[in-house]
């Protein structure tokens, strides 16, 4: 039997780079020694190649391999308040 429908309610946190965002993903940056990329996969994004597809949503960062590699938060982010 399924339970009844709860409220909805918005959540609010801050973060500093896309890096701690629950709709970021990181892949390997194809090429490099030991870089990743890091791809904006909010709903919104989604394209041709599905939510398989990490790599058809698009980058918020490239080539990180230390901290200092790392973007802010872009301005386009869709959950950004
Ligand atoms: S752009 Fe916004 S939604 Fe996308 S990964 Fe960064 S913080 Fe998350």
């Amino acid at each position: 039997m399924a339970r009844e429908r709860f409220e909805k309610v918005k959540i609010a946190f801050e973060i500093e780079t896309c890096k701690e965002c629950p709709f970021v993903r990181r892949v390997y940056t194809v090429g490099a020694g030991c870089a990743d990329d890091f791809h904006c996969c909010f709903p919104h994004h989604q394209k041709e190649g599905g939510l398989n597809n990490t790599r058809t949503f698009p980058i918020v960062m490239h080539y990180v391999e230390y901290s200092s590699d790392e973007n802010p938060v872009p301005e386009w982010c869709k959950i950004r308040v």
